[in-house]
């Protein structure tokens, strides 16, 4: 069976560093990004010279017409999908509760908790035998606030990871039966543009010495955990979680 694999927001940081480790590992590769066109065609570039097929589809995840567009997409491009890294996700300014406005709470969970919940539908209506498919693969990225719960700094983003974590809890169990695995990977301070969306791009090299091992991580170290999530060699995880913090 061809593995079809999307990964939504695959163009930077552990989502690129997912696809370039998927891409020697036989899979098919749909790159989802949201605007940055340029960043986007050159991991898929990098994707193709490791001997992967890969497209890159423009569209915003936190949104079911857009989504549809980009399963469409893919059953026209690459095939039935038959699995899911679900690693797009967004953050706002630190701050308290109080700052925060309802447009805000919205987003965030419109982009982190909604978005990866209707992805995983339509990977779904493909993937489950009641559908006409064969079974699949479904790794969540959640990170590790959804345990500490990034008091003063963004409980909204911490809370939208939690809802991750008991949607990939309930939704396992759900589609157990159907031969479809659904897990997730909670990293901890990884060196990535996304810190730029909380007010600080050097927050995790300021953070390094709160972290038990002393240092933030590369989306390389979060990219393996992943993959190998998504692989074969996981055939008895299920409703499982990998940290990736450094012992945070
Ligand atoms: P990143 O480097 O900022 O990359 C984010 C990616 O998501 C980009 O490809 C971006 O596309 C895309 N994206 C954002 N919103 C989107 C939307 N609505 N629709 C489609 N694509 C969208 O982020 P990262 O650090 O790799 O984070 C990836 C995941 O890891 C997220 O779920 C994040 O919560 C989680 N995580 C990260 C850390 C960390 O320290 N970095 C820690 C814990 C958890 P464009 O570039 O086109 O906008």
């Amino acid at each position: 069976m061809e593995k079809v694999l999307l990964i939504t927001g695959g163009s930077r940081g552990i989502g690129a560093a997912t696809a370039l480790l998927a891409a020697t590992q036989g899979y098919r590769i749909c790159i989802n990004y949201l605007s940055d066109h340029v960043a986007a065609e050159r991991i898929c570039g990098q994707v193709r010279e490791l001997g992967a097929h890969a497209i890159s589809v423009q569209a915003d995840v936190s949104n079911e017409d857009e989504i549809i567009r980009l399963f469409s997409r893919i059953d026209a491009d690459l095939g039935r999908i038959t699995h899911l890294v679900n690693n797009a996700a967004t953050v706002a300014h630190s701050c308290r509760l109080e700052a925060m406005s309802e447009f805000r709470l919205l987003k965030m969970m419109m982009s982190n908790v909604v978005g990866p919940m209707l992805c995983t539908k339509h990977a779904l209506l493909r993937m489950s035998p009641r559908h006409g498919g064969k079974g699949g693969s479904i790794v969540n990225v959640s990170s590790v606030a959804s345990r500490l719960g990034s008091p003063g700094e963004y409980v909204d983003y911490a809370a939208s990871k939690g809802a991750l974590d008991t949607f990939t809890i309930g939704l396992a169990k759900e589609v157990a039966g159907e031969g479809i695995r659904v897990n997730a990977v909670r990293p901890g301070y990884i060196f990535t543009d996304f810190h730029a969306l909380s007010g600080d791009p050097f927050r995790v090299s300021k953070l390094e010495p709160d972290i038990p091992m002393g240092r933030g991580g590369v989306a390389e170290e979060v990219a393996e955990a992943i993959v190998w999530l998504l692989s074969k060699k996981a055939s008895y995880a299920t409703g499982t979680f990998i940290d990736v913090g450094g012992g945070r």
